[in-house]
């Protein structure tokens, strides 16, 4: 119960002036998604009849583990707000027993659905999302948030086509090491050589996962793809990356310098950031003020 109350203050902060608003304001419409502590559904909200995608997170799930933790969570939460390419929070409330967070519905899907439809994507498209994905990771690093889960399934399309960054702060900030090291061989490989070695980590896991996530897009397969779990950990830490051969030199050399194991000789692993990374020759072609005006690439 005082966990419950503690929650219940910071809760509040996020939505001052919408403290009123419960489950009774929406409609359900349909079953989005499923994770570790919850679902995403598609709500209608009856005032304004707007849709938006409604992450339910039971408490008993994400509380029991580390409350400082949590609180950093919820900061993040709090300080993202306005960017084009991450989703907004709308409202967040709570019942005894559950967070529901009311976000920006992404009508286009997840990465990780189309990756399964098309194997893999064309290098301008890849491209595309690339692009969009590092914005809003600079400014997240900006404001001194590491995103750490950064991988196909959090990527959302919004109408339009854009990429929308998803499941912030709440729900990986409980996540322990051995729910990883019991999930799948495509999710192991979102892991970063430092995680796993459990060293610590800056910004540079994020770059490292975006590298991991350009490989799986030009490809369709994330590096040093392995059915035996050990044999991916070992190379995540060890191996030689390899590539196929119709992977562009300049694609591989970012890949490269992106899927560096020491974080700080990782491409955007100095204090320049984002900065190093968007000078690439892969990025040549981009003109990234145009990018972040959310219109064409
Ligand atoms: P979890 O923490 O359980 O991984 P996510 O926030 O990643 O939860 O959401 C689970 C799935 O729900 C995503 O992979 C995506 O398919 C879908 N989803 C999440 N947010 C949205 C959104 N704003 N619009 C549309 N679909 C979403
Ligand atoms: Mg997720």
């Amino acid at each position: 119960i005082n966990v419950y109350n503690k929650m219940s203050i910071s809760l509040n902060l996020i939505n001052e002036e919408e403290e009123k608003i419960s489950t009774k304001d929406f409609i359900c419409l349909a079953l989005l998604g499923r994770g570790s502590f919850g679902e995403v559904y598609l709500v209608q909200k009856i005032n304004n009849k707007k849709k938006y995608a409604m992450k339910v997170l039971r408490k008993e799930r994400i509380m029991g583990q580390n409350l400082s933790r949590y609180a950093l969570a919820e900061r993040n939460i709090l300080s993202l707000s306005n960017h084009p390419f991450i989703v907004k929070l709308n409202y967040a409330f709570q019942s005894m027993t559950k967070l529901f967070l009311i976000l920006e519905y992404c009508p286009g899907g997840d990465l990780a659905k189309h990756l399964s439809m098309e194997k893999k994507f064309e290098e301008k498209r890849a491209k595309f999302y690339l692009c969009e994905i590092l914005l809003a990771l600079e400014d997240l690093h900006k404001r001194n948030i590491i995103f750490r889960d950064l991988k196909p399934d959090n990527v959302v399309l919004d109408n339009e086509g854009h990429c929308k960054l998803t499941d912030f702060g709440l729900s990986k900030e409980g996540i322990n090491n051995d729910q990883y090291t019991k999930s799948f061989c495509g999710s192991i490989a979102y892991l970063a050589p430092e995680v796993l070695k459990k060293q610590g980590h800056g910004k540079a896991v994020d770059w490292y996962l975006l590298g991991v996530l350009l490989y799986e897009m030009l490809t369709g397969e994330t590096p040093y793809y392995d059915n035996n779990k050990n044999t991916l950990f070992y190379n995540i830490e060890h191996g030689n990356l390899t590539f196929p051969d119709y992977v562009s030199n300049n694609a591989k050399n970012l890949l490269t310098g992106l899927l560096q194991k020491d974080p700080k000789k990782r491409l955007g692993g100095g204090s320049r950031d984002a900065e190093e990374i968007k000078e690439h020759i892969f990025f040549e072609d981009v003109d990234w003020n145009k990018d972040y005006e959310n219109k064409i690439v």
